[in-house]
This record gives C-alpha cells, sequence and structure tokens, in this order.
C-alpha cells in the first residue's frame, strides 16, 4: 500500500487520524507490514501484505490478526499491544 494513500485513511470507528509504523517496504517503498494505530479509541490495525485490515469491531477476527502481531514482536521488537481497547 502506498504512503500518500495511508496518510488518507481515518479510523473506521471515530474517523480519526491514524498513526503508522512501518514495519516493512518493498522496493518502491509501499508498506508491506505495519501498524496504523488511533490515538484517540487506541485500536490497533495491522497492515499484512500490504493491506490494512480495517474492519469495524464486529466483523474483526483477532484471532486470526494475532499470529501475525506475534511473529512481527519477534521479527521486529514491537511492544505487546491489544488490537481492540479494554
Ligand atoms: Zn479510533
Amino acid at each position: 500500500m502506498k504512503l500518500q494513500t495511508i496518510a488518507k485513511l481515518c479510523c473506521p470507528f471515530d474517523k480519526h487520524d491514524l498513526k503508522l509504523k512501518i514495519l516493512a517496504q518493498d522496493l518502491e517503498k509501499n508498506v508491506q507490514e505495519g501498524l496504523l494505530s488511533c490515538p484517540n479509541c487506541l485500536r490497533v490495525y495491522p497492515i499484512v501484505y500490504g493491506v490494512p485490515i480495517m474492519a469495524p469491531d464486529e466483523y474483526r477476527q483477532t484471532a486470526l490478526e494475532q499470529p501475525v502481531i506475534d511473529r512481527w514482536k519477534l521479527e521486529y521488537g514491537i511492544e505487546p499491544l491489544n488490537l481492540l481497547p479494554g
């Protein structure tokens, strides 16, 4: 996903601007893996294979997202995090 496109994304929950943490980019600098986080509601949206996972809470499958986060903890040394607040 292109950086300019990511900059236009907002939180699906509260429409707040998102913070981007880039973990992996391809040769064209597109973000392949990363984390979008909302400073307002504290939700975290992973970018997996260049695609941001930005479904509303009721459609999120944290059981599928969590293994990716666990791998990133090992690979990139990211802090432990909750995908959803609370
Ligand atoms: Zn939010």
